[in-house]
Order: structure tokens, then sequence, then C-alpha cells
């Protein structure tokens, strides 16, 4: 059975925390909120704990988990180093979007890791998430509370709807703030590199850093027997089970190209159209998702994974989804994006 219980506040809810801590202090698992996504967490220092995460999201047991801390200073315990890009980073963006990978100090389980010598660490920014990690007294391993391959859960009811009945617990702590998955940097080796795109944006990590690689799976599709150098790269990912076609180029050319693409579209298929505010009333799709303004890009990556659940929540078959310039904010979007459509996309 499933427990699911409002957090809306850790003094009032700090009954619904401390259970949540004693489930995870005993082996259970317990999804909640952050202020990327929901995170469906466990103890994470038990092999055990790591196990049961894998079983209940259906995820392959190589690609490794994210160690979650409520201070800085549970970092130590768990690395074998602090570089100093890393403080320089942990400095700036701590508590917050932003995930570091570290040379693993030996009490982190090579469970957790997917076998790797590296160990993924990330403080949130989210109140409800530190107050319960914190009551754990121990780091609490999580990757995003979905089952494996569809989009990331930003509300408790898009955890409720993958896993009920798989997990112990489910913090509802309402909609997360950023709705994207953390920003990953790997700090282990000499220069860091990105390895995922998410609300601390390249041009925010240059300005701290000076320069940062970019893998090359930030923004292609990994060409067959290419290794990644975050394993979770060469899963697919965030796909509704409709198809997904991503349509990008200036706003004029867009609007006519999909239209035009629903129009040629089998009439036994339904077709979607995730858009934005200014574009939306100009399609001739069944459905249309609107996601935000297209000057407010925060607002796209906030309802990103929303839109894409309500595609199969509607029984839509085949969606268009307009692309946005790889800046910014906007290279997370089309990083998720891109994924969902298995890189399908469309210039104009
Ligand atoms: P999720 O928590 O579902 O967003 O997934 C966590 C992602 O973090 C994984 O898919 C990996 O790509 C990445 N990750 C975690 N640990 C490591 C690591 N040690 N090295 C590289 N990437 C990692
Ligand atoms: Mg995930």
């Amino acid at each position: 059975m499933t427990l699911i219980c409002k957090a809306e506040n850790i003094d009032n809810d700090i009954a619904v925390l401390n259970k949540a801590a004693e489930i995870i202090r005993s082996g259970g698992l317990v999804a909640f909120p952050t202020e990327t996504v929901y995170g469906l967490g466990g103890d994470g220092l038990d092999p055990k704990a790591a196990q049961k995460i894998y079983a209940a999201k259906g995820r392959p047991s190589d690609n490794p988990l994210i160690l979650h801390i409520s201070h800085t200073d549970e970092l130590k315990p768990l690395v074998k180093e602090i570089p100093k890009s890393a403080e320089k980073l942990m400095e700036r963006f701590w508590p917050g979007p932003l995930t570091l990978i570290f040379k693993k100090a030996d009490i982190v389980p090579y469970e957790v890791t997917g076998g790797l010598d590296t160990v993924a660490i990330r403080f949130p920014q989210n109140s409800i998430a530190r107050k319960f990690i914190s009551l754990c007294g121990r780091p609490v391993a999580a990757p995003s509370a979905n089952s494996s391959g569809r989009p990331s859960p930003t509300r408790a009811s898009h955890v409720e709807f993958d896993l009920k009945g798989k997990i112990d617990m489910i913090i509802d702590g309402g909609h997360c703030e950023f709705g994207l998955e953390s920003t990953i940097v790997d700090v282990s080796k000499d220069r860091p590199c990105l390895l995922r795109p998410g609300s601390v944006t390249v041009e925010m990590l240059e300005d701290m850093l000076g320069g940062i690689d970019i893998d090359k799976a930030v923004t292609s599709k990994l060409e067959a027997g290419e290794r990644p150098k975050a394993p979770g790269m060469k899963y697919t990912h965030y796909s509704p089970s409709a198809k997904v076609i991503i349509v990008r180029g200036n706003e004029e050319n867009v609007v006519n190209k999909i239209n035009q693409l629903v129009s040629q579209t089998d009439k036994c298929l339904k077709t979607g159209v995730i858009a934005s505010e200014e574009t939306k009333d100009r399609y001739i799709a069944d459905e249309v998702l609107v996601t935000g303004s297209r000057s407010n890009t925060a607002e796209i990556a906030s309802n990103l994974f929303k839109m894409l659940r309500k595609c199969d929540h509607h029984n839509i078959d085949v969606v268009f989804a307009e692309g946005l310039p790889e800046n910014e904010l906007g290279l997370a979007i089309m990083n998720r994006l891109k994924k969902a459509a298995g890189y399908k996309i469309y210039d104009v």
C-alpha cells in the first residue's frame, strides 16, 4: 500500500516528514517533492534500498542514482576529494538545481552508482525535501519518481499514476518550481563537463568557471556503439505513448509547417500540438497543449513534462512540438524534447 500525505509547510507537517524519514531508515521508499521534479528516495548507503528503487521504476541498474544531502557538510564523507571548481559551483548554486559528479568514497555502494567509481550529489533547495533528508540522518538516493522512460513527475499525481502500489509513501508538496531535472556537471576530471542541461544554465556555469566542456550527448543523438559519459543518456527518456515530432524555425514557418503536417496525418489518428501562448489559436490539430509564453522559458520548462503526460491522457497519437532556440533554458528544454521525439526534427 502507498501512503499519500500532503506536506506544504515544514512546521505544520512535521509529523508527515518524520513518518517519511522513519520509512527511509527502515529500508522503504518515499517519493518527495524537490524544486526540479519529484524524487523516489531510499537510504543512500543501503544497497538493498537502491535495488528496490531500480525495481519500482523498472530502471536498468547501470543507470546511477543521485545522492541527496541536506547540508554542504554532508558531502565530505561521500567523496574522495572536492576540487576547486566544485567549491565554486557549490558556493554559488547550492542549495539548488545542480548535481555534481565526484570520485566516490568507499562508503557509497556500487549499487547506487551503477558500478561507477564516481557519485552524483545534489543539495536541493525545496524546504520539504531538505527537512525530510535531514530527518533521515543519511544521504537519500533518489532518481526521478517516474516509471523508467516516462516523462519525469512534476506533480504528486504523476508519481501516483506511475508508482502507486510499488512504493511506501508519496509526500505531496504541490507542483515543482523548475519542472526539469537538475543540471549535471562532472567535476571528477581535470575540466568540468556538462552532462545534462537544466535550470542552472551553461551561461551561468561559464560565468562562474570561465569555460566548461559540453558533452556531445547534450545536443545530439549518440551513434550506435558510442559510449555515453552519463549512463542515463543511452536510454530512451521522457516519452509519452504519442509519437513526438519537433518543428523549429521562425514562428510563422513553424505554425505553417505544423498545420501542413497535421493536415497530412492519417485522419484515424488523433493529433496534438505543444504550443506557446502566442501561437495556440492558430493550429488546426485535434488538441492544442500550451506550455507557456515564448518570452518566458521558465514557464515552458515548468509545464513541459505535464504536457507530455497530457498527450497520453488525451489519447493523442501524434504530437508536434514547437522548438526553441538552444540557449539559456532553451538548451535544457530542447534536450528533453529531442529525447522525447527520438531526435525527429523539422527545421523550417
Ligand atoms: P534521474 O535521477 O532520473 O534524473 O537520473 C539521474 C541521472 O544522473 C542518471 O541518469 C545519470 O545520467 C546521472 N548520473 C548519476 N550518477 C552519475 C555518475 N556517477 N556519473 C555520471 N552520471 C551520473
Ligand atoms: Mg529520471
